[in-house]
């Protein structure tokens, strides 16, 4: 197999972000493809893309892919990678406040309040169930990666200070955003 490609990431504004996802089949997952993906090249591309990014975790929409599906890697040494479909959350109890980031929002840092641990729980790649109990740094990657999937950017969860600071860098994704979308207008045209 070749090195997997690295994946365009989907940034902010793009509406894509703010979709919900649907949960992969068991079928799909014992058939290992879903629509146009197969599912384990998905996965090793989504894996590349993350730690090109320097991310600890990337979400399906992330990559213009509308499945229930994020990836992680909490470790510094790159030795905990992780795919999960479906996940759920769940047993969340405490509460942390920490800075969060998110490789659709290049440049915007904020504390975000996130439960300080959980259970989370899906299926791997061969459509087995998992389940862990996290906390701290992995607990806060599964919310942010969970939000993902229902079409949250965790911006829409840090308080009106941060949201202040943020505004001028995300005004100007706003702005990079839109003249994109200009050029790719007039690129049709001609
Ligand atoms: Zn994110």
């Amino acid at each position: 197999m070749s090195e997997p490609q690295v994946m365009d990431l989907v940034t902010y504004p793009d509406p894509f972000l703010n979709l919900p996802t649907r949960p992969v089949t068991a079928e799909e997952l014992s058939a290992g493809t879903a629509g146009e993906w197969n599912l384990a090249e998905l996965v090793e591309r989504m894996k590349t893309t993350m730690y090109a990014s320097e991310g600890v975790g990337l979400a399906a929409p992330q990559v213009r892919v509308g499945l229930r599906l994020f990836v992680s890697d909490p470790s510094k040494e790159k030795t905990g990678f992780f795919a999960i479909f479906n996940p759920v959350l769940d047993n969340m109890v405490g509460s942390d406040l920490d800075e969060e980031g998110c490789l659709s929002i290049p440049g915007v840092r904020a504390k975000v309040k996130r439960y300080k641990s959980l259970r989370c729980s899906g299926l791997d790649l061969k459509g087995q169930p998992i389940s862990f109990d996290c906390r701290d740094l992995l607990a806060r990657i599964c919310q942010h990666e969970n939000d993902h999937l229902d079409g949250i950017l965790f911006t829409s969860k840090i308080g009106m200070t941060a949201r202040y600071s943020a505004a001028k860098r995300l005004g100007e994704l706003e702005e990079e955003y839109r003249e994109a979308q200009a050029a790719l207008k007039k690129k049709a045209k001609k």
